[in-house]
């Protein structure tokens, strides 16, 4: 049994990992994904976090993960698929049927991009549907895209797209952005964005690739594809059972992150908090080690 195990390669699980490592904890990381970095690798630009002025999410991330790395923090690659006790620490298996034991655990697993729930989203995804235009932006020079949402993720990914496409149109279902507002400006500044309030999308159409949407005010814009900037719901299905949560979904703790489990940690977005940021993300990891260590010394 080790002393900790982590779950989620995110910034919050990756500053707990070199928190933990350089105090000595027997720690282990698990991700869903291989050489994960969370939802940061797909941020265009990161410049509000200390020191990061110009570099990219996916940059941010690489560098966040070579730290942990170079300490020597052990990964495993595999999805949780359940969490329980055992004597003396948490069991939590994974999809496949291995088994990781840990006296602690701290869950950083993130949160997970919303659904539009319209027709077309599923059958077109991967073919015009995205949500990631760092990833998949450069497949649309000189086409036609739209971009969903009102927050910061879809001022800046407006704006980015607006860089390389033909026409970029900007869909909110509301009359205010709740996005920067200077981003917002820069967006009205440019003759190939349009920015439609008030609307929201209603089908997404084409047969093998997007090649429409309807809104809901009764438009048709024909786009060659569709950017969900929608924001993101804490995913907590796993842990419901095991620690208290608030009435959105997300896990109660406060900033020692710890939650109302005993050995059981909350760091990032995943808990609740305020300000969700890449800073609060990293420092919730450093928080959540603090506490793991309290923990393993009441209880050695
Ligand atoms: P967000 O702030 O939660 O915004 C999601 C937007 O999508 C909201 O405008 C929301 O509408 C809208 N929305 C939600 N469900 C929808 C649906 N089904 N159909 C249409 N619209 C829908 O998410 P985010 O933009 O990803 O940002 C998440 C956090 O990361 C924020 O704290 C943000 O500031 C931060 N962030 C910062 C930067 C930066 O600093 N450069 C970049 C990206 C993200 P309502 O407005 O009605 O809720």
């Amino acid at each position: 049994m080790i002393d900790l195990l982590i779950i989620g390669s995110g910034p919050a699980g990756l500053s707990a990992a070199v928190y933990a490592k350089r105090s000595n904890l027997d720690v282990m990381v698990a991700e869903k994904e291989f050489l994960g970095t969370g939802q940061i690798a797909g941020s265009i630009r990161v410049d509000n976090y200390l020191g990061s002025f110009g570099m990219s999410g996916y940059e941010l991330g690489e560098s966040f993960r070579h730290h942990a790395e170079e300490l020597r923090v052990p990964f495993y690659t595999g999805e949780a698929v359940s969490i329980r006790r055992s004597p003396g620490g948490w069991k939590t298996e994974f999809y496949g049927g291995e088994i990781l034991e840990a006296r602690t655990i701290i869950f950083a697993g993130g949160t997970v991009p919303r659904s539009l729930n319209v027709p077309g989203e599923q059958e077109l995804a991967g073919r015009g549907v995205s949500s990631c235009v760092v990833c998949d932006g450069p497949l649309y020079r000189d086409k036609t895209t739209a971009v969903v949402g009102g927050g910061d993720t879809a001022l800046d990914s407006a704006l980015y797209l607006a860089d390389m496409c033909k026409k970029v149109y900007l869909i909110h279902w509301r009359k205010d952005f709740r996005g920067n507002h200077v981003t917002l400006e820069k967006l009205r500044e440019r003759d190939n964005v349009e920015i439609i309030r008030n609307a929201a999308v209603k089908t997404i159409n084409g047969t093998d690739i997007v090649s429409s949407i309807t809104l809901t005010n009764g438009r048709l814009l024909k786009v060659d594809g569709l950017f969900k900037a929608i924001g993101s719901d804490p995913g907590t299905a796993l842990v419901k059972d095991i620690v208290r949560l608030d009435a959105y979904g997300y896990i109660l703790a406060g900033e020692d992150c710890s939650t109302t489990a005993d050995g059981f940690f909350v760091a990032g977005d995943v808990r609740t908090k305020r300000l969700r940021q890449i800073s609060t993300a990293v420092a919730d990891g450093a928080n959540a080690v603090f506490s793991a260590i309290a923990y393993l010394k009441a209880n050695e």
